[in-house]
């Protein structure tokens, strides 16, 4: 993240004595000449105007004032001996520096109404235009209600509940496979298909950067699209910034500052590439025991792909109809047409065993 600086603004601090408002850069109290204490902190006042002032914003820069550390007079950070008492300031404390006291108040606030004589005045016064009196200390609006409590959001309890459910499911269709019972089947008919995929390489719409094409790629159209996202900045990158904040300098002056980020841009483009992809399959399929692979024919660029079988005896008893699943070809051989067997079937018509019967 890059801070940045939009600017200085003047902040306020309220005296303890007799809570005048005083401009953050005096060091003691416009009305009773209090000095501000080290434990008095700055304030946002209610409208941040930029100041201009090229001495208060050197000092801003130049560090936290250092209240002395005999008689508590705030210094500013080049002075080597107190303008009050003369003491060592090496000995002193310095202010609290970067405290980030809330968003900039840029916006100019409403006209603030004398408590004395009832004139306005603009929000920033400190004393009244009209009769000299000292105002009070107004909060901006939109600032006192963005305090309202917001709920926590309740925790959905559906996801268990899926859960919950999924793991039923799956225990229920575990017992429901597993469940057997034993029967008397007939061989009644066979079931085989064999497959081969034709592959061949065909064109493919595709997308990447232009940095990662190969030289000879068949390039389309390209366009800009967000890389990556950096703290720093980049030439070219777009920048962006969140809300600008003020944050206290020690000095009475607070900084306006934005933190952020460079979002870098490079050409995305489209581009045809050749892939292997499965472009036909061959089928054989039939319902004796002796299966075969379908003629392989391949046009010019095409080529053989995965080859798939499945044997299937299906045994008859009582009307119903069961499957036995066998890997190899000559399994089909171990069951002859008519021929009796004692199965074992799942839920599902599934045969998990057969044994042969005389
Ligand atoms: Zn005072
Ligand atoms: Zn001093
Ligand atoms: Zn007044």
């Amino acid at each position: 993240m890059t801070k940045k600086s939009l600017g200085f603004t003047e902040l306020e601090w309220i005296c303890p004595n007799c809570k005048n408002r005083n401009p953050g850069t005096r060091k003691n109290c416009a009305s009773c000449g209090v000095a501000q204490p080290d434990d008095i902190d700055f304030i946002q006042p209610a409208h941040e105007a930029f100041i201009e002032d090229d001495e208060k914003i050197a000092a801003a820069k130049a560090g936290p004032d250092i209240h002395c550390g005999y008689c508590g007079t705030r210094n500013p950070a080049s002075a080597a001996v107190c303008i009050q008492c003369g003491g060592d300031l090496s000995e002193g404390q310095a202010r609290i520096k970067g405290n980030v006291l809330g968003a900039h108040r840029h916006e100019p606030a409403p006209p603030v109404s004398c408590p004395s004589c009832g004139s306005e005045n603009l929000a920033n016064a400190i004393i009244c235009a009209n009769c000299g009196s000292a105002l009070p200390h107004v909060q901006p609006e939109a600032e006192q209600t963005k305090k309202k409590y917001i709920p926590a959001p309740k925790r959905s309890r559906w996801p268990l509940i899926l859960f919950a459910g999924a793991i039923l499911l799956c225990v229920a269709l575990f017992l429901l496979t597993s469940r057997t019972t034993e029967t008397v089947g007939e061989v009644s008919d066979y079931k085989w298909s064999r497959r081969i995929a034709i592959m061949a390489l065909i064109p493919v719409e595709k997308e990447t950067w232009e940095s990662s094409l190969a030289d000879d790629a068949a390039v389309g159209q390209c366009r800009q699209k967000i890389h990556h996202t950096q703290e720093t900045p980049a030439e070219g990158a777009r920048e962006v910034c969140g809300t600008p904040y003020t944050v206290d300098t020690g000095t009475g002056l607070g900084e306006v500052v934005q933190d952020c980020k460079y979002e870098v841009y490079r050409s995305w483009c489209e581009y045809t590439d050749e892939e292997l992809r499965v472009v036909n399959t061959l089928v054989s399929e039939g319902r004796d025991q002796n299966p075969s692979w379908p003629a392989l024919t391949l046009e010019n660029g095409q080529q053989e792909g995965e080859r798939e079988e499945t044997y299937t005896i299906l045994f008859t008893s009582d009307n119903e109809t069961y499957r036995m699943s066998v890997s190899r070809p000559q399994d089909l051989q171990k069951y002859p047409p008519g021929s009796r067997w004692q199965l074992d079937v799942n839920t599902f018509g599934g045969v998990r065993d057969a044994e042969p019967l005389p």
